[in-house]
């Protein structure tokens, strides 16, 4: 299995493609899912070229598993969370749609279930809001 630059997170990192950016540091992106499993759903994704969790090294992982905390802690104030849900997906029998590595970081309230993958896109709008919200807890 090979990278392809041609993926859709390979075009958000270049720049040729908008995402509503929530951090950003030397090895890290994080933005929010335009098809939310719940509100505040963030992706977290190394910037070095790896296709999930099989290739990518180990400090990028690392790097990533760094952000995905500091998202989640976020998450639990910025959109009064009760809980975190965390998913990875490998690989197309492993559920991944885009092949560039990414972790899900899912805002959680007791007895809401998550939306089915990619039953629901959200309005610009909201996104926008959703990710001013979320960068200022981050920036504070
Ligand atoms: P996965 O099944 O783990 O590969 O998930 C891919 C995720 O990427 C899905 O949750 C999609 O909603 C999300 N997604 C697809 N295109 C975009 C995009 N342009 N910006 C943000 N999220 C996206």
């Amino acid at each position: 299995m090979t990278y392809d630059p041609g993926n859709i997170f390979a075009k958000i990192l270049r720049g040729e493609l908008p995402a509503y950016r929530v951090y950003e540091d030397e090895r890290v992106l994080a933005f929010l899912d335009i098809m939310p499993r719940a509100p505040g759903h963030t992706l977290v994704i190394p910037k070095a070229p790896s296709r999930n969790l099989l290739d990518v090294a180990p400090d990028d992982l690392a790097a990533v598993a760094a952000v995905a905390q500091k998202i989640a802690r976020a998450q639990m104030s910025a959109f009064g969370a009760e809980g975190i849900t965390v998913t990875q997906h490998n690989e197309h029998a492993g559920g991944q749609e885009v092949f560039h590595l990414h972790v899900h970081v899912i805002p959680r309230h007791t007895g809401i279930e998550l939306k089915p993958p990619l039953s629901y896109k959200e309005t610009p709008e909201v996104l926008a809001e959703q990710a001013a919200r979320l960068s200022s807890v981050l920036e504070g």
